[in-house]
């Protein structure tokens, strides 16, 4: 399969911080000539088996997917699976452990939001929480948008909800480790989402890459909603450099939130190897 492909492997529905159902999303991803899909809930994969039969009854093709939020060198790493077993034990145990520590989370960031004057943030952000076990900061950022706080979304985490800031209460999420474990002992491929984010130092971000790779990684994404077309050569590089091969997903959560919609982003360099040329026999 070519690089030339339109594939969107990155994306979130109502079953975590996304505003479209699966079926939504399928559709969405068909008109918009999404060629291959993954659906990628945070630390979810309850979407799973209604996603692949929305993009089959769109004509589309479809990867299982799930984004897993890791603790690394104290920040949050996100780790996608790709082309997993959705009915994998193991791993839906595993995911249902990473999802435990979210409610008390959020009372706390509703009891630091108080202090500064934002009232009933826990009541207000479960008014957009799709999945009661998945409440996140982007459903805070709904309600402090919806409450006049903030312009958007990206002002509530600029202002409320990023280190140092009132609202933002750290966490331990899963192992680098395990998260890569669950991915291929479901017969999955690991990826690292949006590597450009993350605010590594150079000899921390070798680190992660390593420690990817040697826990059984395969895969960097290159192309996505969350990288400048500047990191898009940056981690094409990158990949190159450290025998990673390359993905492409918008990271579409919401029509009137994400500046990147689904199936519309740059086609990945030709010298890289695409993920789904490791995972043909995965597609559904
Ligand atoms: P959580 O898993 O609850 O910590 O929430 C993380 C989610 O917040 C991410 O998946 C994004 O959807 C969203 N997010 C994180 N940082 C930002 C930002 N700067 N602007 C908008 N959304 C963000
Ligand atoms: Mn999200
Ligand atoms: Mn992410
Ligand atoms: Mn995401």
């Amino acid at each position: 399969m070519s690089s030339i492909l339109n594939a969107d492997l990155h994306c979130h529905s109502v079953v975590s911080d996304g505003t479209l159902t699966p079926e939504e999303l399928a559709a969405r991803a068909a008109a918009n000539g999404v060629e291959l899909w993954a659906l990628t809930d945070h630390d979810e994969i309850g979407g799973q088996h209604r996603a692949a039969a929305a993009a089959r009854a769109n004509g589309i093709k479809y990867l299982t997917g799930t984004e897993i939020s890791v603790t690394f060198a104290n920040e949050t790493v996100h780790i996608v699976g790709l082309g997993f077993d959705p009915d994998d034990a193991a791993m839906s145990e595993g995911l249902y452990d990473t999802r435990g520590g979210r409610g008390k989370r959020a009372q706390e960031m509703s009891e630091q939001l108080a202090k500064v004057g934002i009232q009933g943030a826990y009541e207000g952000a479960l008014r957009f929480v799709g999945n009661p076990e998945l409440i996140s900061r982007t459903h805070f950022a709904r309600f402090l948008v919806e409450g006049g706080y903030c312009r958007d979304t990206a002002e509530v985490f600029r202002k409320y909800l990023t280190e140092g800031k009132p609202g933002y209460v750290p966490h331990r999420w899963a192992t680098l480790k395990d998260a890569v474990n669950w991915i291929t002992a479901a017969k999955g491929l690991a990826v690292i989402a949006h590597p450009g984010r993350y605010k590594f130092t150079a000899n921390e971000e070798y680190a992660l890459f390593l420690e990817f790779k040697a826990h059984g990684g395969r895969a960097i994404e290159v192309v996505t909603g969350s990288h400048t077309p500047a990191e898009y050569v940056e981690y094409a590089d990158k990949a190159l450099e450290f025998g990673f091969a390359a993905s492409r997903g918008s990271d579409f959560h919401s029509p009137g939130e994400s500046h990147c919609d689904l199936g519309k982003l740059p086609w990945l360099p030709g010298k890289l190897t695409p993920v789904w040329e490791l995972l043909e026999n995965r597609i559904q």
